[in-house]
C-alpha cells in the first residue's frame, strides 16, 4: 500500500496496492503522458533522491521548491503573517528537514492552492502542519488524495486572514485561484498567481492559457473574467509559478494591458 505519485505531473493519490492504473490529470488535455508513458513514484524513493530549496523572495515572504526539480517544477511560497503563515500552492515534496526549516520560519497556520496541477502533496503538508489546505470547490473532480484535511471553498472570495483574500479567476481551471496579499511589496500589494495568470519571458507581460502544454489558449470573455476578479484589488508584484516568475513593479496595470492585448489577437 502506498500513495503513489505520479511523475509528469507530481500528483499524490489515494492509498492502493499497486500502482494506480491512470493519472486523470494528466490525461486531460490540459496536461500529458510522458514520453516514457505512464510512471509513479513514491515519497519515499524521492526522499532518497531530492531535498527541498527555501529562499527568501521578499519580506516576509519565502519560495520553497525542490531540488532536483519533480513534476511541474513550481516553488510554492511561504507568506510569513502575524495572524499565522500561509502556504501558497503546493510542491511534490516534503521530508523532516523541510517541515524544520518552515517551522523555523513560523510553521503553517493554513495552506491554499491555486488549481489542480499544483495539488501535489497537499494532504502531507496539511497533515504535517495540522492544518486545513483549502481547493476550490469548482476542481473537486481533480482532487485525487480526498482526505478530512482539504476544506473546499464556494463562491468568488474567501478572505483566509486579514490582508490574505483568495480569488477564483477561472480560465486556466474551473476553480483556478488567485492570491491577494496585501502586505506584500512594501505594502503596494502582491498577488500570487501561479499560472493562472501567468508570467511570461517578456516582463511585464502576462498571459493566460487553457492548456500552457498543449497552447491551447481561452476565450476572449474568460480573459475578460479573470481581469475583472482582479481588477478591484490593489497590486504592484505578481509571483508567478516557478523561481523567477516575478512582475516586480506596475504589474497590475500589465494584467488589464496583457488582458487587451490578448483579446485584440483573438478577435
Ligand atoms: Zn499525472
Ligand atoms: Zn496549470
Amino acid at each position: 500500500m502506498d500513495n503513489y505519485i505520479c511523475i509528469t505531473c507530481g500528483t499524490q493519490f489515494a492509498q492502493t496496492d499497486e500502482t494506480p492504473k491512470h493519472c486523470p490529470i494528466c490525461e486531460d488535455e490540459r496536461q500529458y503522458i510522458g514520453n516514457n508513458g505512464q510512471q509513479w513514484t513514491t515519497l519515499a524513493e524521492l526522499k532518497q533522491s531530492h531535498h527541498s530549496r527555501i529562499e527568501k523572495q521578499e519580506n516576509k515572504l519565502y519560495g520553497i521548491g525542490t531540488q532536483p526539480s519533480l513534476g511541474i517544477g513550481q516553488r510554492a511560497l511561504l507568506i510569513q503573517s502575524d495572524q499565522g503563515n500561509v502556504l501558497w500552492d503546493c510542491i511534490s515534496f516534503i521530508d523532516d528537514q523541510t517541515i524544520e526549516k518552515v517551522n523555523e520560519l513560523g510553521g503553517i497556520a493554513a495552506i491554499a492552492i491555486s488549481h489542480p496541477h499544483f495539488y501535489g502533496l497537499a494532504v502531507e503538508w496539511a497533515k504535517a502542519f495540522g492544518v486545513k489546505a483549502y481547493l476550490h470547490e469548482a476542481d473537486r473532480q481533480w482532487l485525487m488524495r480526498p482526505d478530512p484535511n482539504i476544506e473546499f471553498w464556494k463562491g468568488n472570495i474567501l478572505e483566509l486572514q486579514e490582508g490574505v483574500t483568495l480569488i477564483k479567476a477561472g480560465g486556466h481551471f474551473e476553480g483556478a485561484t488567485v492570491c491577494h496579499w496585501m502586505l506584500g511589496a512594501n505594502r503596494l500589494g502582491a498577488l500570487l498567481t501561479g499560472d493562472v495568470i501567468q508570467v511570461v519571458a517578456d516582463k511585464p507581460w502576462v498571459s493566460f492559457m487553457y492548456s500552457y502544454a498543449n497552447l491551447i489558449p481561452l476565450s476572449a470573455s474568460k480573459v475578460r473574467s479573470i481581469a475583472n476578479a482582479v481588477e478591484p484589488y490593489k497590486f504592484d508584484r505578481i509571483y508567478g509559478a516557478w523561481w523567477g516568475s516575478v512582475i516586480p513593479s506596475k504589474a497590475k496595470v500589465s494584467v488589464q494591458n496583457s488582458a487587451e492585448r490578448y483579446i485584440n489577437a483573438l478577435r
